[in-house]
């Protein structure tokens, strides 16, 4: 049984789907490893440590995947490259299956069986193997600190000697687990933190951290979660009272971090450019749905830009700007997988096919696509093998997180620090007044005094805590080093030529308010 690990070939992409740590398991359960040289240097893991844990380093890809039983991958790996493995192999990963039904394709022809992790269903065996969760709780945290980077402001209320300063508004939108970790992340830097998400479930999570709850909360918003816990496509008049409800209140917001998504389809619009143009020079927006489309109507997927003196930050992998931690969390999430198909006593593979698990992850096999969302993505006999379409690339020059902003606008796209008069922002009154709600519609917009916690919500802050606590905890009990110091490559900007180094100015000194 010999289990692959290579490089990961996406651009841009810094994580590993394997450890040391889970190396070693993986030998533990009868596995022999290869690991391509270099294959964890961007996650800060040395080919040394991956010998010590028993690993074989192999010189390049091809020999790492001759003759592998199972690849362990970040990225949906081209077709093309898995030439070597052995008939059937298993190819886990976070395959990013949809609107990429053509590289779907050319894995089952290649005679691979590939297994999406992302489809992994949410029930409580397969929490440890959730990689949405484990990811999207970095980026959550991840999204928080690169808002926290280029604000000009501090986000907590600072009493000084000189003074009061306010503290920064955040507004989160979508509270799955990255919102929900966002929220937690703000909190804990000091801002005022207010949230929305179009699930009824996520109210009491919200409240729940400290954060005001703003939607509309109609009959439609009552219906809008699947079974599965996912929220539902809303109707275009859903949308628009959202809109509306929060429009308002983004005109007053400091950071702005987006996160919502729904499980297939193209992100939802929640901000559009009015939007944008009513909030304060020196205001970040973090639209962590940029991958998707981007929730932002001013978002550039992978580019940093900036508006009227709005900085948006469309990363499209913000979780891959911690790859040590997101790695170990990864690979953990993986490890436990590929345990459940193993002979643990007989030390081989033995795949269950009638469990739920493996039922709900597997893409393709015996050169079919089997998976019932992909029932159209028949392979074409000798059809196109398609490669793998890599991210932007990141600018040559290797500089601190902290770069120019692209600015963009009607007089298109030029390079610009933000300008010290932008960032002496009109500084808005720190609670939101009560809007008047719209016939029919209900609004939440709590009130000061909080009411001791019904039993409903005290379950719900149990399952509020207890999403957003699982990542940190493996974390944790993992006794992660912690990674040096190092420069990081910036996402591409439009005009690589206007790309300027973005150095912290000392800062002017801010009017207390
Ligand atoms: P997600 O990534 O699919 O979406 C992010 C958030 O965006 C969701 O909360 C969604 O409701 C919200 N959203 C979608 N459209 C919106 C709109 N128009 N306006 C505002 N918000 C919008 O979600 P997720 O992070 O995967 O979490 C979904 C649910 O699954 C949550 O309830 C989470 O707690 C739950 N969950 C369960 C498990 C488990 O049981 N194993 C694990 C992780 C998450």
């Amino acid at each position: 049984m010999k289990i692959a690990i290579v490089r990961e070939r996406f651009e841009g992409e810094n994580r590993v789907a394997a450890t040391p740590e889970t190396v070693g398991k993986l030998i533990g359960l009868g596995a022999t490893v290869a690991v391509e040289r270099g294959a964890g240097s961007g996650s800060r893991i040395t080919d040394a440590e991956y010998e010590a844990a028993g690993a074989t380093l192999a010189a390049d890809a091809p020999t790492a995947l001759s003759g592998a039983d199972v690849v362990l991958t970040v990225r949906r790996p081209a077709a093309s490259m898995l030439a070597g493995v052995n008939p059937g192999a298993l190819v886990i990963g976070a395959l990013d299956p949809y609107g990429n039904e053509a590289d779907i394709a050319a894995l089952a022809q290649a005679g691979v069986t590939a297994v999406s992790m992302e489809f992994m269903p949410r029930i409580t065996r397969a929490q440890v193997m959730d990689i949405l969760s484990s990811q999207a709780n970095l980026a959550g945290y991840q999204g928080v600190i690169e808002a926290a980077a280029v604000f000009d402001r501090a986000l907590p209320m600072m009493m000084t000697a000189a003074g009061t300063v306010r503290p920064a508004k955040a507004f989160v939108m979508g509270a799955g687990v990255a919102g929900l970790q966002a929220i937690a992340t703000a909190k804990r830097l000091g801002a005022v933190v207010s949230a929305t998400d179009v699930r009824p479930a996520a109210k009491e999570q919200v409240e729940s951290l400290g954060a005001k709850f703003i939607a509309v909360e109609d009959e439609e918003f009552r219906q809008a979660e699947t079974a599965g816990g996912y929220a539902k496509q809303m109707s275009a008049e859903y949308q628009a009272k959202q809109a509306e409800l929060t429009a308002q209140h983004i005109a007053k917001q400091d950071i702005v971090i987006t996160t919502a998504l729904i499980p297939g389809r193209a992100a939802p619009r929640l901000i559009s450019r009015e939007m944008v143009e009513s909030m304060a020079p020196g205001s970040v927006i973090v639209d962590l749905a940029a991958e998707r489309g981007g929730n932002v109507e001013l978002t550039q997927p992978g580019r940093v830009v900036e508006h009227n003196g709005v900085t948006i930050i469309g990363y499209t992998n913000v979780q891959g700007r911690i790859p040590t931690t997101a790695s170990q969390l990864y690979a953990r999430n993986l490890l436990a997988f590929v345990e459940t198909l193993i002979d643990k006593t007989e030390k081989r593979l033995a795949i269950n096919w009638d469990d739920e698990l493996v039922k709900a992850t597997v893409l393709t096999r015996d050169g079919a696509v089997v998976h019932p969302n992909f029932a159209s993505a028949v392979p074409a006999a000798g059809g196109p093998v398609t490669e793998v379409k890599p991210a932007p690339a990141p600018s040559s020059a290797a500089v601190e997180a902290k770069d120019a902003a692209v600015k963009i606008g009607a007089s298109g796209a030029t390079t610009a620090r933000k300008g010290k008069a932008a960032a002496k922002v009109a500084v808005p009154a720190m609670a939101d007044p009560p809007k008047k709600a719209q016939p029919g519609v209900e609004q939440s917009l709590p009130g000061a005094v909080e009411p001791a916690p019904s039993p409903r919500k005290r379950a719900a802050i149990k399952k509020a805590e207890r999403v957003i606590d699982t990542a940190a905890d493996a974390a944790a009990k993992s006794g992660a080093r912690k990674p040096p110091v190092r420069k990081i490559a910036t996402e591409a900007v439009s005009d690589a030529s206007a790309t300027t180094k973005r150095t912290r100015k000392p800062a002017a000194p801010k009017g207390t308010e």
